[in-house]
């Protein structure tokens, strides 16, 4: 009898004990859920910044999750090819994808807001509008319909304006010459008289030096050099109006996010956040000592493009902004969100960062 007594005291311990577990940790069930996820990428696998960004993202996610997401990053054409991102994750062949938002206005011409609009927002704004301007909330209405949601994962700061063989004296030099440049800035410069061209980071080079190609803009001195383009370009134009501050984008299946329990799903966002300034941070420090090597070692030429090209390429870039915001009615709401915060931010960086730059030169 006292052993029954015993044995059935056990059982009720050990019974206990086991609901309680479940009761601290929450849910049992989803808490122990381990998630294996695929990561496409516009980029080529672990490329300075950008695909490194991805990477690091995926590794963040993996370390907060103690293993239970754990994000394969495939880089351009592993998986899918570059361009072929954005229906990959929409249609669950990935779960996650990284690239940047202007490679797909063929879905949505108003997606190009979300990278850059030339001689708009920088870095430094462009990240304040998506998190307390209310641009994250428009991409994600806009994305609502093609089932993926966006956050910002990276940014380049100010890129440059590209490489050349001939030097840009007016307007009338970009007639006719055949610029890689995607986005918004590839529309200005066709209607400059150019023909902008959309070809992936990795078939660059090659399409220059074959001269597929006149002139090309990548990023700036930290990508450029690891590309090399200085073997193929004689000089190098700034300044980067044609993308001033371009964020980066992470995409999410929507339905995998939501199989996602909240911790994981804070974890990603968490993540995310982190990459958003990390590879800023790490472009402002390798630019700086790019930029010294590309000059003194391999003698670049380095050129500012003149005042009155870069007015009519101003000109040419409201008109087009205001073209994409009469499209539709939420690229209108896009385009009036983001050109209020920029004026607010203008004024008020014309007192604190440009009087502070000027100051510091003095
Ligand atoms: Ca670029």
């Amino acid at each position: 009898m006292k052993l029954l007594l015993l044995a059935t005291w056990i059982l009720l311990l050990f019974g206990c004990e086991d609901n309680q577990e479940k009761n601290l940790s929450g849910s049992a069930d989803t808490s122990k859920q381990k998630f294996e996820w695929k990561m496409v990428t516009t980029w080529p696998k672990n490329y300075p910044g950008l695909g490194l960004g991805a990477e690091n993202f995926a590794n963040k996610v993996e370390a907060m999750s103690a293993g239970r997401l754990k994000i394969k990053v495939f880089g351009a054409g592993q998986l899918v090819p570059a361009f072929e991102v954005f229906d990959a994750v929409s249609q669950g062949t990935a779960e996650m994808g990284h690239g940047a938002a202007y490679y797909w206005t063929g879905k949505s011409k108003a997606a190009a807001f979300f990278t850059a609009i030339p001689f708009g927002l920088n870095a430094q704004e462009m990240s304040s509008w998506i998190h307390y301007g209310g641009g994250l909330e428009l991409w994600r209405e806009l994305y609502e319909e093609f089932n993926l949601v966006p956050f910002a994962a990276g940014n380049t700061g100010v890129q440059m304006t590209g490489w050349f063989n001939k030097e840009i004296k007016s307007i009338e030099d970009i007639k006719g010459l055949r610029m890689r440049t995607p986005g918004l800035g590839g529309d200005v410069i066709t209607r400059a008289g150019g023909i902008a061209v959309t070809i992936s980071g990795g078939e660059l080079y090659t399409a220059m030096q074959t001269g597929v190609i006149d002139a090309l803009e990548w990023v700036g001195p930290y990508n450029d050099l690891a590309f090399g383009f200085h073997q193929i370009a004689k000089y190098y134009y700034y300044p980067g109006w044609s993308e001033p501050g371009p964020a980066l984008e992470l995409l999410v299946n929507k339905d995998a996010f939501e199989t996602l329990p909240e911790d994981l799903k804070a974890i990603v966002e968490t993540a995310a956040r982190a990459v958003n300034q990390d590879v800023l941070d790490e472009y402002t420090a390798r630019n700086n000592e790019a930029l010294v090597s590309l000059i003194e070692e391999h003698g670049v030429q380095l050129k500012k493009l003149p005042d009155d090209v870069v007015r009519e390429l101003r000109r040419i870039s409201e008109e087009i902004i205001e073209e994409i915001a009469s499209d539709s009615e939420i690229a209108r709401r896009i385009a009036n969100s983001i050109q209020s915060f920029q004026k607010q931010a203008a004024a008020y960086h014309a007192i604190s960062e440009e009087a502070y730059y000027e100051a510091r030169r003095k």
